[in-house]
């Protein structure tokens, strides 16, 4: 310490918050994001419309999708943002239920941070209550078998239940169910394997599974055939065309025969690009790159279907599925390496699309979306993402749990007795940790026009009487068993909610120490050193570093 002189250690325009303020602040923000998206939760919640900065609309109920989209400023609610982002990504669903879980957490520890707990306390005892909330979950779940159809069907529906498919949901149901059971292999299903095109026209419940890859093209020439059955597949990443140069260069001609004769020799090199093919046994062609009017004529005279232009993801998929091999040099085109399946043309609207079908592997599966407009088709893909994601999560787990806020009662109920075992402080903690998990049948009663302290009330007494299995059915409003009325989840989504909620909390309450650089935008030379999100990282090493303070 210098003799009583203060030491300047941040640059000038820093903003820094500490102890309870920096803490109230996080905490404030991060509540702020939950609210934004409590009003969409469950089948009763509300759809979003969103428009950004350059005008474009996007309608959605997706928690991920609403936050992705807003531009948040802070960081703690950008911690929040973070939560919705893992949940999707870690389990496909459950989004909106975490970030809500979260941001109800950290208002109980305001609460007890407010009545002199430590937050050190509150975080430690938020530790002890989500494992133990785990163990619990894993003891009540229900055993799902990959013959359980109508159970699998259920859960896909759940999971649209919240989304703006509407009549369509059964046939998207079943079509997630199907689709994921096609590609389940060894006890996994890598939903990647799935492909999802959208075609604008027609309604959702046009939409249809294919038991094959659907590339979004078209045949390149009107005399080539619409559909070969049993094709052989030639897979070419080679353009069918005249290489050009590297450099630029002129040829000087001085005889107009000279022309015809160079012409002549470009011709000759197409009719034996397709001659190659033909020669291989080829009767379909993929091209990743582009293909010659020349080259799309002699195929067309040879009775060769080929498509141009094919994206790399599309020519693997087909790869995979038909058993070709993409060839990188015509002269590796041999019988071997081609694949097999019926290929034809679909007109779809004004549309088209070629469809390989019937092929020998028969993990190839696509679903082709359909709906009036972008809109629509943009959030039918995302209700299909998360009913393919849990119907995965089940079959690769065996495990569901009772949805409908079910699970977070009884979790509720089994924790406050649990807390009774935790001595100290940490026991308020682990309390309120209980009593924040009532948030979610609370949030689904009043988006549906209940009282949501009466539901939780006789929730707690049906499940009291006839189990953890009773939940709030939000469409009749009514308590029911909810695996009677099939409203039911996978058990990893739940987990995982209660994992990325309570790690968010924990994350927030950690932090007693905010220190911003300077507005980048504003200050043009911006040598600060912690601008943006890396102001973040320095936050939580600061927060670490300084340790907590008594409050
Ligand atoms: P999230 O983004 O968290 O998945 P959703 O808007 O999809 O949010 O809502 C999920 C919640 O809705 C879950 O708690 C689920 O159990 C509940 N839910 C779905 N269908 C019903 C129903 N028919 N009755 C009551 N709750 C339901
Ligand atoms: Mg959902």
């Amino acid at each position: 310490m210098l003799a009583g002189q203060p030491v300047l250690i941040l640059k000038e325009g820093t903003e820094r918050k500490t102890g309870k303020d920096a803490m109230k602040n996080n905490i404030a923000a991060a509540i702020a994001i939950a609210e934004a998206v409590q009003s969409t939760l469950g089948p009763r919640g509300l759809d979003k419309l969103l428009v950004d900065s350059l005008g474009d609309i996007v309608i959605t109920n997706d928690g991920a999708t609403i936050l992705d989209e807003i531009d948040v400023e802070h960081p703690a609610a950008k911690m929040l943002v973070q939560v919705a982002k893992t949940q999707d990504q870690e389990v496909g669903d459950g989004t909106t239920t975490s970030v809500i879980l979260a941001g109800e957490l950290l208002r109980r520890a305001e609460k007890l941070i407010d009545q002199k707990v430590h937050p050190t306390l509150v975080v430690s005892g938020y530790k002890k209550a989500a494992e133990k909330a785990s163990e619990f979950l894993k003891e009540i779940a229900i055993p799902v078998k990959p013959e359980d159809e109508e159970l699998l069907k259920q859960i896909a529906s759940t999971s649209l239940n919240s989304k703006a498919v509407g009549p369509a949901r059964e046939l998207f149901a079943k079509i997630a169910v199907e689709a994921v059971k096609a590609i389940f292999d060894g006890g996994k299903a890598d939903l990647d394997d799935i492909s999802v095109i959208q075609k604008q026209g027609k309604s959702l419940e046009e939409t249809e599974l294919v038991h094959g890859v659907v590339v979004d093209k078209e045949v390149l020439h009107p005399r080539m055939p619409r559909e070969v059955k049993s094709a052989k597949i030639a897979l070419i990443n080679f353009p069918l065309e005249v290489k050009k140069t590297e450099f630029d260069a002129k040829i000087r001609i001085s005889d107009p025969t000279q022309v015809s004769a160079f012409l002549e020799a470009e011709h000759n090199m197409l009719k034996e690009m397709v001659q190659k093919i033909k020669n291989a046994g080829a009767t379909a062609v993929f091209c990743q790159k582009g293909v010659d009017d020349l080259a799309q004529h002699y195929l067309a005279l040879e009775g060769i279907l080929a498509v141009r232009r094919v994206k790399k993801s599309d020519m693997e998929r087909l790869a995979r599925s038909t058993g070709a091999k993409i060839v990188t040099n015509l002269d590796d085109l041999t019988s071997e390496s081609l694949g097999t399946a019926d290929v034809r043309e679909v007109k779809i609207g004004d549309e088209k699309l070629i469809y390989v079908d019937n092929c020998p592997n028969p993990k190839a599966v696509s679903i082709v979306i359909r709906g009036a407009n972008k809109y629509l088709t943009d959030e039918a893909e995302r209700a299909l993402h998360d009913a393919l994601s849990v119907v995965r999560n089940v079959l690769e787990d065996g495990y569901a749990v009772s949805g409908g806020g079910a699970p977070e009662v009884q979790l509720s109920r089994m924790l406050r007795k649990y807390a009774e075992e935790v001595s100290g402080r940490e026991q308020f903690a682990v309390e309120a940790f209980a009593e924040a998990l009532e948030v979610i049948p609370k949030t689904l009663a009043s988006n549906a026009g209940l009282d949501p302290i009466k539901t939780v009330a006789d929730l707690i007494a049906a499940q009291t009487k006839s189990g953890h299995v009773m939940g709030l059915e939000v469409i009749s409003g009514e308590i029911k068993d909810m695996t009677k009325v099939g409203v039911v989840e996978p058990l990893r989504v739940k987990l995982q909610v209660l994992k990325s909620a309570s790690e968010a909390a924990e994350m927030i309450l950690r932090i007693d120490d905010v220190i911003q650089a300077k507005d980048l935008g504003k200050d043009k030379e911006g040598e600060g050193g912690m601008g943006g999100m890396g102001g973040m990282g320095g936050m939580g090493g600061m927060g670490g570093m300084g340790g907590m303070p008594p409050m």
